[in-house]
């Protein structure tokens, strides 16, 4: 059955980019009734952290993509942390020493320098040319007993085409001539990302190996791996690129990068997933919103572009917009709490009937905004104990000659009136026309101005029931006047 995993290198934030390639494992895993784990490669000492780890795996989850097995969840190949399972890597390199596959290296940082310096002068891909493969076992102890610590290098064969098969790219093919012998341990006996990942993968049996391009000129490396310790190899599959909408590399400029960003701006991981799984596949036709079941049913890697995929952050806005209008008006509302506390609209506890009016405000302003942060600009009519006109256009509906009538008999009706309700706010504006013998935008311009300080807004039946008589009463007799 299939197994998949995501394997992130705990370096910094979960990015859009990681974020895709753990979706894509999780929906073809998903999608075959398969097992999604989760590992962790840290062996990059220097820039790993567990700070990383955690915001990266709280990311995941709160995207809503559980593993089955991994980090944190345990399982049979425990543990998932790469540097907690070295013995098995170091175990390896030793066998493949002693089969000939590896050999130490005692080169310095300055002789790598200057090869590599040689070759780019010479126009050649730097590489290692392989001054330390046939060092005899006199060079070796010599060269130990100058204190050196060798790394290991894994000796690629010469004159050999690798081909990864590739269910995206198809088939491609690499010259080993042009792939030097690469280290498999530091000398500090850790292991490199292109050994570690081979060796888990074998052992966590993964079946389909779902990454960045970014890896594909690592895969006829670890083909090699595979190759010396006689191992099947999984399936492969590079996802491209992603551009920002400029067609250059996806960067800052381009929107926030880095998923808990995203969370913070108030988007809805719903949202981000169905976001995310665009980027670079489709299902086909011209559907553009898909529940995380129906990602689900319909993901196969058949249906994943060769091409870069474009970040469009217009478009994420656009998705999580529709996303906002769909979604129970609770949720939402709590959602908006934070942002409201901190744009110092609320305070402290929000008691049961504070949160029935606040439903009601979210109801009405989240119309207007693609994520929950924007909530804070749509609100202040509900909150500020005053609203005056907040341009021209809107000062002059307040200087008509028929004001005075207008406001006189919407306050009066106001007070009057048992309840505001939608549906009594409605009656009650038509009595005003009644009344006055005035209609529609003559009514409805300088009532919406006076409540609002603005001409275009919510309808006055939804925000009349939200303000209740007394703040009603008092801004229309503020523009009375
Ligand atoms: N640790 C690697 C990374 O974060 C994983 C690459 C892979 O999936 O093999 O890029």
């Amino acid at each position: 059955s299939v197994r998949v995993r995501f394997a992130p290198s705990p370096t910094g934030p979960l990015h859009i980019g990681g974020a895709r390639s753990a979706l894509f494992n999780w929906l073809f895993a998903r999608h075959h009734g398969g097992q999604f784990v989760v590992r962790i490669e840290d062996t990059d000492l220097e820039r790993s952290s567990r700070e990383s780890e955690e915001n990266i795996l709280n990311a995941l989850r709160w995207l809503g993509m559980d593993w089955d097995e991994g980090i944190q969840v345990g399982g049979p190949n425990a543990p998932y942390r790469q540097t907690e399972r070295l013995e098995i890597y170091r175990g390896l390199a030793r066998k493949l020493l002693e089969q000939g596959h590896a050999y130490p290296c005692y080169c310095s940082e300055e002789d790598l320098a200057a090869e590599r310096e040689m070759l780019m002068a010479k126009g050649e891909l730097p590489r290692y040319l392989g001054r330390c493969r046939e060092l005899c076992p006199e060079d070796r102890a010599k060269l130990e007993a100058e204190g050196r610590r060798p790394v290991l290098r894994f000796r690629v064969p010469e004159n050999k085409i690798v081909t990864v098969n590739d269910r995206v790219r198809g088939q491609v093919e690499f010259d080993c001539n042009g792939i030097g012998d690469f280290i498999i341990m530091k000398s500090d006996n850790i292991p490199t990302y292109n050994f570690a990942v081979v060796v888990d993968d074998h052992h966590m049996e993964i079946t389909h190996v779902v990454r960045a391009e970014e890896h594909l000129s690592n895969t006829p490396r670890q083909l090699l791996i595979y190759e010396a310790l006689g191992w099947k190899t999984p399936e492969f599959a590079h996802i491209s690129l992603i551009l920002g909408k400029d067609r250059s590399k996806m960067s800052k400029r381009h929107g926030a990068t880095s998923i808990e960003q995203y969370q913070q701006l108030g988007y809805l991981p719903e949202a981000l997933v169905n976001f995310l799984g665009l980027l670079g596949w489709s299902p086909g036709g011209e559907e553009e919103i898909f529940t995380t079941q129906q990602m689900i049913e319909l993901f196969s890697l058949d249906k994943v572009s060769k091409s870069p995929a474009v970040f469009d952050l217009d478009k994420l806005n656009w998705l999580n917009g529709n996303y906002i209008r769909q979604c129970p008006v609770d949720r939402l509302a709590q959602m908006a709490i934070p942002y409201l506390k901190e744009a110092g609209y609320l305070q402290g506890e929000v008691g049961p009937e504070k949160l029935e009016w606040l439903t009601q405000v979210v109801a009405i302003a989240s119309k207007y905004i693609s994520y929950m942060q924007e909530i804070t600009l749509h609100v202040d009519i509900f909150f500020k104990d005053q609203v005056p006109p907040v341009d021209e256009e809107a000062k002059q509906v307040l200087t008509e000659e028929h004001i005075p009538l207008v406001m006189n008999t919407t306050i009066k009706l106001v007070e009057e009136a048992e309840e505001l309700t939608e549906a009594s706010v409605k009656a009650l504006l038509k009595a005003v026309g009644k009344q006055t013998g005035l209609k529609g935008k003559m009514i409805f311009m300088p009532v919406r101005v006076a409540l609002t300080g603005k001409i275009h807004g919510p309808e006055l039946h939804q925000i009349i029931p939200i303000f209740g008589k007394e703040r009603t009463i008092a801004r229309l007799r503020a523009s009375s006047r």
